[in-house]
């Protein structure tokens, strides 16, 4: 997951610091091509607000959830993002 730092770290949709008690959406690593359109909203931080105006949300959404699926835990839990930004821990089924 990003690491936040209140009044430092800066949203990676509208630019401005991310403050204390900002309700925000952080998202772990999950592209390799830093060339991707992607890329820059990635191990990043956002305000919810600024997430939930994006208009690239859904598609954000959805490439996040099918990149998590790729990346289940040795527990077999992954990742899966909600539409509001929010993080759920799914469990895979068992095979
Ligand atoms: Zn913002």
């Amino acid at each position: 997951m990003a690491e936040i730092i209140p009044g430092l770290t800066t949203c990676s949709i509208c630019d401005r610091a991310i403050e204390d008690g900002d309700i925000i959406v952080a998202t772990t690593a999950f592209i390799e091509n830093d060339q991707d359109r992607f890329a820059p909203y990635h191990d990043s931080a956002m305000h919810q607000e600024c997430f939930q105006k994006w208009s690239m949300r859904e598609r954000f959404v959805r490439r996040f959830n099918l990149e998590m699926r790729k990346m289940v835990r040795a527990d077999g839990t992954y990742q899966e993002m909600r539409s509001d930004g929010s993080i759920e821990i799914k469990t895979r089924p068992n095979p």
